[in-house]
C-alpha cells in the first residue's frame, strides 16, 4: 500500500477509537512526508532534532510536530520556537530548560513525562517514584511556561501480547493514579502517549490516546547504526 492509503487506513482505524495518529517520520525525506500530508495527516513524531527542524522549515507550516526520542537540554533552544509536546521528558533538569527557552519564545510547550515500563535495561524515562518526586518538587511547582499533559511509555520489544497487555495497562493504572493525585482539576492533563506500529492494538485496548506509528506507514528504516 501507499503511503496515502496507510495513512488514510490507520487514521480511520485510530481516529475511530479516539485516539490521535502520530506518524513518525524519522529518517523519511520530505517527500514522503508531504504525501502523507496530502492525505489529511498533520500531526508528525521526529526523534532527531536537527532533522525535525530542518523538515520545519521547508514543510506546510501548518504541520505539528512531536519531539517523540530522548531529548538533550542543550537542544531544546532549536525546537523551542515551534515543537507542540515534546513526549520524551525524562528529568527535572530537562523540564526547568524547556520552561526557560519557553519563557524566551513567550510560549507554554506541552509535555509528557516519559515512564520506564519496558522490561529492558536501554530505554530511557522515570520510574513511577521518580515521576512522583518530580511533580512533588517545589523546583517544578514553579515552572510557568511547561504544561505536563500526560505521560508517555515504551513497551518491551516482544511479540508477547500478554507482556505488553500488562505493561500498558500498568501504565494505565499509574496514568489514573497521576491524575487523581496531580491533575484532579486540570482538564489538559489527559494524553497516554504508548503504541507504536507493533504493539498499538494492544496499547489502544489498555487506553492509550495518542499512538505513534512509523514503520507501519512509511515502510521499514535503516537498523541503527
Ligand atoms: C521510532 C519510534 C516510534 C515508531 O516506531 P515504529 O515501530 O516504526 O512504528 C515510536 N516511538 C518512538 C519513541 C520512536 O522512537
Amino acid at each position: 500500500m501507499s503511503i496515502a492509503e496507510n495513512i488514510k487506513k490507520y487514521k480511520n482505524e485510530v481516529e475511530g477509537e479516539g485516539v490521535t495518529l502520530i506518524a513518525v517520520s524519522k529518517t523519511k525525506p520530505k517527500e514522503d512526508i508531504l504525501e502523507a500530508y496530502e492525505a489529511g495527516q498533520r500531526i508528525f513524531g521526529e526523534n532527531q532534532v536537527q532533522e525535525m527542524c530542518e523538515k520545519q522549515t521547508e514543510l506546510p507550516k501548518d504541520i505539528r510536530w512531536h519531539l517523540i526520542g530522548h531529548l538533550q537540554s542543550n537542544k531544546v533552544k532549536y525546537i523551542a520556537p515551534f515543537v507542540e509536546l515534546i513526549h520524551g521528558v525524562d528529568s527535572l533538569k530537562l523540564l526547568q530548560e524547556i520552561n526557560k527557552q519557553a519563557a524566551k519564545n513567550n510560549r507554554i510547550i506541552d509535555c509528557l513525562l516519559q515512564v520506564y515500563i519496558a522490561d529492558e535495561e536501554t530505554k530511557f524515562g522515570l520510574d513511577f517514584d521518580e515521576v512522583i518526586e518530580l511533580l512533588r518538587s517545589e523546583e517544578y511547582l514553579s515552572l510557568k511556561n511547561v504544561k505536563i499533559t500526560g505521560l508517555m511509555g515504551i513497551a518491551t520489544n516482544t511479540k508477547n501480547e500478554k507482556q505488553l497487555s500488562i505493561e500498558f495497562n500498568e501504565m494505565k493504572v499509574f496514568f489514573d493514579g497521576i491524575k487523581l493525585s496531580f491533575f484532579r482539576k486540570e482538564e489538559t492533563f489527559k494524553e497516554l502517549s504508548m503504541g507504536m506500529s507493533a504493539d498499538y492494538k494492544i496499547a489502544i485496548e489498555e487506553g492509550s490516546t495518542m499512538v505513534r506509528i512509523g514503520s507501519s506507514i512509511f515502510g521499514g528504516r535503516p537498523a541503527k547504526v
